[in-house]
């Protein structure tokens, strides 16, 4: 079924398909960069003879002219709620912690049919396209709580964001994570990950740190992974309460030895921001022998758990344990996090002012870590990569002056396509300059 026009959903009919960009900086050179269909061919210093004859107009084939802007590789996100997004103002939550946030959304969620969230997700996800973000990994929401002959769909987000997938062909990488209430009884979850599987979801996903036996739906969310033969990617410890049952280590201990094909994650791990250096430093052996990454979400957790501390999982201690870490944009304006740009830049800078880490090592974080533990080839201006591309229109190019200005003129390039410009205008009409 083709799915319906709506104002802003890209033309899918007619991708752009560019021979590559001219003029563009990249690390204080000025380049040309030509694809070869979907991946990097060549950077080679800029040619202005290039330039002379590009085609400025953004017709198939060309030489796209980028002269007064600089390149990354497009930015990914690991952790994204589309289906939840954009619902801050229908849900109208008290501002709160996550289990109000988990209430509220509850409770309102229930009258959201699979149009209403394909309209909230689509928004979102073009927001994401329009600012750089080419691949994301989105937790859906299942709904186990669907009354029988009522006509409720346990699987209508997923479904949503299924048809929004088909919607984005070739401009962005949707991945569909299941995300099995914690409130469902562990022998109900294999089968309930049966149907969110055959919706169109990809990987197990879950909260069972929420739930009344944590360490039991642990077992029960692998186990269904398991039968499945899918990879998983779980909410992990989304707490700071260092009394509560921790669910990382049975995680961890549970997928060691999975097959290489078998993708896994551990999302917010905010409990790990509690550890003495002792238990970190154990943990952090227990991840790397799982091969699990962790992705921090700075900008929910600042939200939801900053008043008992900052909830932040502790990414330099676990990259020098060698453990594999990305962060995401998680929640964006919903009863989780009411703010939120859509912006990987956004969340760089987060990573930068409350997870201290450099502004190159955030860029890293949003980008070519983002697509690692999402099991994405690497990407960016670099022959033989993928050619998806974020090109922003900036006097700076050092990582730190990429992160302060986030400027919104943006190109963004997918499977060397355009599929994203965005140009503003700002005037300053009473300024003179001074003598
Ligand atoms: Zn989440």
């Amino acid at each position: 079924m083709t799915a319906p026009a709506v104002p802003g959903t890209p033309d899918t009919s007619a991708p752009t398909r560019l021979a590559g960009v001219s003029g563009v900086r990249l690390a204080g050179e000025t380049v040309d960069i030509t694809f070869d269909g979907p991946v990097v061919g060549a950077v080679r210093p800029h040619d202005p003879a290039t330039t002379d004859t590009t085609d400025t107009t953004d017709t198939s084939a060309s030489m796209l002219d980028l002269r007064g802007y600089s390149v990354l590789p497009a930015t990914a996100d690991p952790h994204a709620h589309l289906d939840k997004s954009r619902s801050w103002d229908l849900v109208n939550p008290p501002v709160g912690d996550l289990p109000g946030a988990v209430d509220a959304w509850s409770s309102a969620s229930a009258r959201f049919s699979q149009d209403d969230i394909l309209t909230r997700a689509r928004g979102t996800a073009l927001s994401m396209l329009a600012a750089g973000t080419t691949a994301v990994r989105s937790h859906v929401d299942v709904y186990s709580d669907a009354v029988p002959g009522t006509g409720a769909d346990a699987f209508r987000g997923i479904r949503a964001v299924h048809r929004l997938r088909r919607e984005l062909e070739g401009m962005m990488t949707l991945q569909i994570v299941a995300l099995i209430p914690a409130s469902t009884p562990d022998a109900l979850i294999t089968d309930l990950v049966a149907g969110a599987l055959e919706a169109g979801a990809d990987l197990v996903g879950g909260a069972p740190h929420l739930a009344a036996d944590p360490l039991a739906q642990t077992d029960a969310l692998v186990d269904a992974a398991e039968a499945h033969a899918v990879g998983c990617d779980l909410h992990i410890d989304e707490f700071t309460d260092l009394t509560r049952a921790q669910t990382i280590h049975r995680y961890a201990e549970r997928v060691t030895g999975w097959p290489g094909s078998l993708d896994r994650a551990a999302g917010h791990c905010c409990r790990l921001s509690g550890m003495t250096a002792a238990e970190l430093d154990t943990t952090a052996v227990e991840l790397r022998a799982a091969h699990m990454p962790v992705i921090a979400l700075p900008a929910t957790n600042l939200y939801l758990q900053a008043s008992d501390s900052r909830g932040i999982a502790p990414l330099s201690i676990l990259r020098r344990n060698g453990v594999r870490v990305a962060a995401g944009g998680d929640n964006i304006a919903d009863p989780f996090n009411p703010t939120g740009r859509a912006d990987a830049l956004e969340t760089a800078a987060l990573l930068v002012t409350a997870a201290h880490q450099t502004p190159d090592q955030a860029l890293d974080l949003v980008t070519s870590h983002a697509r690692a533990v999402m099991g994405l080839p690497p990407a960016g201006p670099t022959p033989g990569a993928r050619a998806e591309l974020l090109c922003v229109r900036t006097t700076g190019t050092s990582a730190a002056s990429l992160i302060a200005a986030a400027p919104s003129d943006r190109v963004v390039i997918s499977a060397g396509r355009l599929v994203a410009r965005t140009t503003s205008t700002t005037t300053y009409p009473h300024l003179r300059p001074s003598a």
